[in-house]
């Protein structure tokens, strides 16, 4: 398996640090309001890595963190007369629930900046001892770039270079431009803890790498982000770990997805194509947007559209009918039947797009190119039934409506659980009781025996009985469907 690896700028063959476990972070947002959908891209390309190693046999360990603690969050509570807890509460369960609804998983860990005080304090004392930060004479602690000859080794950045370039911010207490806030002094009315260094509150680059230090120890395998985290968040992330613990590095491989852009332009709030994920996912099927995201590759910029995420909604339905029409034509097809050619090709088929789908996501994680898999193994089989007639088999049809439910899966796709359900009305009972003599309670089977009478009426030429079941089936809001496999009943 190849991943793009962010500080080689090259693919690299993937080899976990430790046999058959994969040990990743991603970090998580600042919890001062919704997640926005561009946030959402980013944990969906990260949930769907996760699974792919889970579905290739990795043991994978996960962590995120919740910035419970950031100017971002304070600003909010005093616009709003709460304490900064409050609102970082709110928002941390609100994140949680979006990612639920969305279908992410949950990490194994998710440690919480304001929980994690020890940890951060602890990785500061010793970046103090070891010469790598200094207590300013306000009581901040900064980390000193200059201390670090190894500084910008993961965005290919000289400091000496980016001087000229960059804008930073200018602070008497600081040695270096680029130096970096480990802990900051408190300020009145903010959240503080007492320190070695007096009260104060941890910096936002110090808590992930604190945290992967105590929950999953350092190095990992992979760290991830959005693009936007390379620098300086992740460059001092690393920084920090390698300097603290003397380490090569604090992932072997890093990871970063492109930015989401709605309608070609940047999202954002002033241009009034901002759209957080709880309200496209208050008028969209989680499913679809998963879909639209994860065809485009995780690195690429994503162009969202509400056009294309109509496109999203069709284009799942029409693999849901498809796999529909495979089921019900493996309950309705003869049982042992020889295989014809078509058959013996279909089946081909569904273990190409299995090989196929394996070999794109081998591939840095090509979602798209598996995606393109999956639709045409779809069109095979929609082919294949309307070729077939009645004569189609069981055991291929079958099979291929379970390799299109499994592959979809991977991508936390799930065909069976949010497939629209075939639940009949009861009053089938009542109609198949009077029509055809049906002496159970399912509506199910009421249907079947419906369907059997109606056949059996046209074939004897029993006109009127035959559209007296039709008609009492319409009254139900119902229509008969003929299909390839025999006629069923659905919603009309
Ligand atoms: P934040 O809460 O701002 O730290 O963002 C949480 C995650 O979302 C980070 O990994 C960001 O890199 C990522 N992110 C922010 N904006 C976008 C965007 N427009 N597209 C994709 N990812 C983004
Ligand atoms: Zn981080």
């Amino acid at each position: 398996m190849q991943i793009y690896n962010t500080q080689t700028h090259r693919k690299e063959e993937f080899t976990p640090l430790e046999e058959g476990k994969v040990r990743m972070y991603v970090c998580g947002p600042t919890v001062y309001d919704q997640i926005h959908i561009g946030n959402a891209r980013t944990f969906l390309s990260f949930d769907v890595i996760r699974r792919y190693l889970m579905y290739k046999g990795y043991q994978v360990t996960f962590a995120q963190n919740l910035t419970d603690v950031d100017d971002k969050i304070i600003n909010r509570a005093n616009e709003q007369g709460r304490t900064a807890a409050d609102v970082a509460e709110e928002f941390s369960q609100a994140f949680i629930e979006q990612m639920h609804r969305f279908g992410i998983l949950d990490p194994d860990v998710r440690p919480r900046a304001t929980r994690e005080i020890e940890a951060m304090q602890d990785m500061i004392s010793l970046l103090i001892e070891q010469g790598n930060a200094y207590v300013a004479s306000n009581g901040d602690v900064y980390f000193s770039v200059r201390s670090d000859s190894r500084y910008g080794v993961l965005s290919g950045r000289d400091l000496d270079q980016m001087r000229a370039g960059e804008r930073v911010e200018v602070n008497d207490e600081k040695r270096d431009p680029f130096d970096f806030a480990l802990w900051k002094a408190a300020k009145p009315g903010e959240p503080s803890w007492p320190s070695p260094w007096g009260e104060g509150r941890p910096g936002w680059h110090t808590e992930c790498c604190a945290m992967i230090h105590r929950y999953l120890g350092a190095p990992i395998d992979i760290h991830g982000g959005g693009a936007d985290l390379v620098f300086p968040h992740h460059e001092n992330e690393t920084a920090q770990a390698m300097c603290a613990w003397h380490l090569p590095y604090l992932a072997k491989t890093w990871m970063h997805t492109g930015m989401l852009r709605v309608d070609g332009e940047k999202m954002s709030k002033s241009l009034g194509n901002f759209y957080t994920l709880k309200e496209v996912l208050d008028k969209y099927p989680a499913d679809a947007v998963r879909l639209l995201m994860l065809q485009t590759h995780y690195r690429a910029p994503l162009d969202f559209s509400f056009s294309r995420l109509d496109g999203a909604v069709g284009t799942l339905e029409r693999v849901r009918t498809c796999v529909k029409n495979l089921r019900w034509a493996a309950e309705n097809a003869p049982k042992s039947a020889e295989l014809t050619d078509a058959d013996r090709a279909l089946g081909h088929e569904a273990d190409a797009a299995r090989e196929e789908f394996n070999r794109q996501m081998d591939d840095d994680f090509n979602t798209a190119g598996g995606i393109a898999a999956i639709f045409s193994l779809v069109s095979a089989a929609n082919k294949y039934l309307a070729d077939a007639g009645d004569a189609v088999s069981q055991a291929v049809t079958l099979r291929v409506a379970d390799t299109i439910t499994e592959l979809l899966a991977v991508l936390g796709v799930d065909l069976a659980e949010t497939g629209e359900k075939d639940d009949l009305p009861h009053e089938l009972v009542d109609l198949a009781r009077e029509r055809c003599g049906y002496a159970g309670d399912s509506a199910s089977e009421a249907a079947s025996a419906l369907l059997e009478a109606r056949a059996a009426a046209r074939k004897a030429k029993d006109w009127g009985t035959a559209d007296a079941i039709r008609d009492g089936i319409t009254a139900l809001g119902l229509v008969v469907e003929d299909t390839a496999a025999g006629a069923r009943l659905k919603k009309a």
